[in-house]
């Protein structure tokens, strides 16, 4: 009987510290081991980043229990934490499972392609200045991010190959201030080494790929615009890895690209403007 009261008071604990969450945990009790699980239902890596451990009463880590947990796409049955009971005569309690919150990416990889070779987000023949750089002043100081000053409705091609995980093309509406950010029209695309691009600013209506869809190098992606916060028609493109100690933030990563006629390859500088030859 207390078993039983036990069991609910732990199903009824995981499910309001799992509520609202994109990944799905749950438990299940298996004589004396108790696991819990979880799911991931993206087409995409999703990690798992808990605020803690676990307590316990009378039980104990039957694994290690990793705070950053990194989910495969499209996974069933993760096991996330195990917990065996140690003494059999006594009442058994999960105290507290820690918080987490869920991060899009692997949260988990170390290195990734620090040399790749990125080409500029354009067709060729085309031209654009990069208005703000690396850490620039108006709206990406910490952060390795490129604006592109580019006309709205400008062709938009991938700079790496990879795979569409995320689109938002409905919004129509652009200002200069931090209240328009959560209003741009974007695509999300997952690269072979975990990271992923972020295209922002796009026209409304104007992306021309899906979430699933593989693009190649090159590929026309979108039309660029002027939603979300900007100060004039731009392309804002960055390229991240997830931060598991932060959950709103990603550890935006610097970006060789191919310029001039495709030999040469640099890091892009605020003010300067890349004319694409190849
Ligand atoms: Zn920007």
């Amino acid at each position: 009987m207390i078993k039983k009261v036990l069991i609910l008071l732990i199903i009824v604990q995981s499910m309001i510290a799992f509520s609202q969450k994109p990944a799905k945990l749950y438990t299940e009790i298996n004589k004396d081991t108790v696991s819990y699980y979880a799911d991931n239902i993206e087409i995409y890596p999703v990690t798992l980043s808990f605020t803690g451990q676990p307590e316990l009463e009378n039980l104990r880590m039957q694994m290690k229990f990793e705070t950053v947990k990194a989910l495969p796409p499209l996974s069933k049955k993760n096991r996330v934490a195990a917990f065996l009971v140690t003494d059999r005569k006594k009442g058994w309690k999960i105290k507290k499972m820690p918080n987490y919150y869920t991060l899009a990416g692997d949260a988990t990889i170390k290195a990734y392609d620090a040399d790749y070779l990125y080409d500029l987000p354009y067709q060729k023949g085309k031209s654009f200045p990069v208005h703000q750089g690396y850490n620039g002043k108006f709206s990406h100081q910490n952060e390795n991010s490129l604006d592109f000053t580019m006309p709205e409705g400008t062709e938009i091609t991938a700079a790496r190959e990879g795979k569409v995980i995320d689109v938002v093309q409905s919004n129509n509406t652009g200002c200069p201030t931090v209240s328009c950010a959560n209003l741009a029209n974007y695509v999300s695309v997952l690269h072979s080494d975990g990271t992923i691009a972020q295209y922002f600013h796009l026209k409304q209506n104007g992306v021309k790929v899906k979430a699933g869809d593989t693009v190649n190098k090159g590929d026309v992606i979108a039309l660029s615009g002027n939603t979300g916060w900007t100060n004039g028609p731009h392309l804002h493109f960055v390229c991240a890895l997830p931060d598991p100690s932060q959950p709103k933030q990603k550890k935006t990563l610097k970006t060789l690209f191919r310029t001039g006629d495709g030999t040469k390859s640099e890091y892009l500088s605020e003010k300067k403007t890349y004319l694409k030859q190849y």
